[in-house]
C-alpha cells in the first residue's frame, strides 16, 4: 500500500494466504448447494458462533437486511440504537425491504439501557404495532468501536425472551469485541438469536459477511438472501478467503488495538486536538479537533500531502482505524504529520 490509509478497516487487501487460498478453491454451484469450500466456511462460521447455521453474504448490509426480513413482518416495530449502523448507513433498507417502523433509543457509547428497551417493548393493544425485534451492534460503529459488556447483553436477552422477542447481533467487528473482552467470540453470540459478522473488514477478506442462526432462520433467509440478488454460484473463491481469515485473523486483533490507544495517547499531546480515551477500546479512534483552527476536511486534505489518508467524521471531528496495514510505525509518522500541520496552522 502506497498510502497509509487509516479511513477504515475495510481498506484492507487480501493476504497473500488468502491469494492462494483463492487460487486454488475447490468450488461449485452454490445456488444448488454445490459449493465445497462455502459448505466449509459456513460450517465453520457457525461452530464459531456457537450456532447451528450459518449463511456465506456478499456484505454486512446483505446481512442484517436479510436477517431483519427474515425475523419480522411488515407493519411490526423494531428497537434500535439511534445510531447505529442498520438505521445509519443502510440506505432506508428496512423500512423499503421489511417495512418495519423503528424504534429508537439513545444509548451510551452505543449501548442502551435494558430499561429503556424493557420500556420500549409494545404492550398488547389494537392501536401497536408489534415489537418483533430488538437489533444490538458490538462493537459499536459511531460509538468509536467501543464495546457492550455481555452483562448488559444478557440482561437484554433475558427481557427479550421474556416477551418472546428475537435479537438480532450486527456483530460486523465482533472479534473485535471478544478481543477486547477477552472471551470467546460465543460467549457474544450467545446473547442474540442471529448474529452478523463481517470478513471483509479487520479480518482483511476481500469480500463477505455471514450470517448465523437456527438451522430453521438460516433456512427462512436463504431465500430472502436470493430474493436480493444474493444467490452466488462459484462463490468459494471468496469463501476462501473468509476460512483464512476465520483462521488466521482473529487472533491478532489486539496489534490493532494497541496501536489505536498509541494514536489517540499521541493525539491527546497535540495541542488543540482531544480524544476520548474511554472510548477508545478497539480499533477506532474519534478526536476532536476544533481547538486546531482545522476543519476534519482541511486536516485530511492536508494529511494527504503526507501519504496519509482519514476520515473527516463530521465537521471538526476526525476518525480513524487502525487494520493488519498499520505497524507501529505508521503511527508514529502520523503523530509527526499532524503535528507539523497543527504547528503550520
Ligand atoms: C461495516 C458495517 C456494516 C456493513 O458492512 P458492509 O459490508 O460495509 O455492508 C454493518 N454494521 C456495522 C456495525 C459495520 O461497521
Amino acid at each position: 500500500m502506497g498510502y497509509i490509509d487509516l479511513r477504515s478497516d475495510t481498506v484492507t487487501l487480501p493476504t497473500q494466504e488468502m491469494r492462494d487460498a483463492m487460487y486454488k478453491a475447490e468450488v461449485g454451484d452454490d445456488v444448488y448447494g454445490e459449493d465445497p469450500t462455502v459448505k466449509r466456511l459456513e460450517e465453520m462460521a457457525a461452530n464459531i458462533m456457537g450456532k447451528e447455521d450459518a449463511m456465506f453474504v456478499t456484505s454486512g448490509t446483505q446481512g442484517n437486511q436479510v436477517s431483519v426480513m427474515t425475523h419480522t413482518h411488515h407493519g411490526d416495530e423494531i428497537i434500535l440504537e439511534e445510531r447505529c449502523h442498520i438505521i445509519t448507513y443502510e440506505v432506508g433498507g428496512i423500512g423499503y425491504l421489511s417495512g418495519v417502523q423503528v424504534k429508537t433509543i439513545r444509548g451510551i457509547n452505543g449501548i442502551m439501557d435494558p430499561k429503556d428497551i424493557l420500556n420500549a417493548i409494545r404492550m398488547e393493544d389494537i392501536h401497536y404495532p408489534k415489537t418483533s425485534l430488538i437489533c444490538l451492534e458490538n462493537t459499536h460503529n459511531r460509538a468509536g468501536g467501543t464495546v457492550t459488556p455481555l452483562s448488559n447483553m444478557k440482561e437484554v436477552y433475558q427481557i427479550a425472551k421474556e416477551h418472546d422477542i428475537p435479537i438480532h447481533l450486527d456483530g460486523a467487528r465482533i472479534f473485535n469485541a471478544a478481543t477486547y473482552l477477552n472471551v470467546d467470540v460465543k460467549e457474544i453470540a450467545r446473547y442474540a438469536d442471529s448474529v452478523m459478522f463481517c470478513l471483509s473488514k479487520g479480518l482483511c477478506a476481500p469480500v463477505g459477511s455471514i450470517v448465523t442462526g437456527s438451522k430453521e432462520f438460516i433456512k427462512k433467509a436463504r431465500k430472502y438472501r436470493k430474493m436480493l440478488g444474493g444467490g452466488l454460484r462459484q462463490a468459494g473463491i471468496l469463501a476462501a478467503a473468509g476460512i483464512v481469515a476465520l483462521e488466521k485473523m482473529t487472533k491478532r486483533l489486539s496489534e490493532d488495538h494497541e496501536n489505536a490507544r498509541l494514536l489517540a495517547e499521541g493525539l491527546n499531546s497535540i495541542k488543540g486536538i482531544k480524544v476520548d480515551m474511554s472510548t477508545v477500546q478497539t480499533n477506532i479512534v474519534m478526536s476532536d479537533i476544533s481547538a486546531t483552527g482545522l476543519t476534519g476536511a482541511q486536516l485530511s486534505s492536508k494529511l494527504l500531502d503526507y501519504g496519509i489518508k482519514v476520515n473527516g467524521a463530521g465537521d471538526y471531528n476526525v476518525r480513524f482505524v487502525t487494520h493488519y496495514y498499520i505497524k507501529k510505525d505508521d503511527i508514529n509518522k502520523v503523530l509527526h504529520a499532524i503535528n507539523t500541520i497543527v504547528k503550520e496552522q
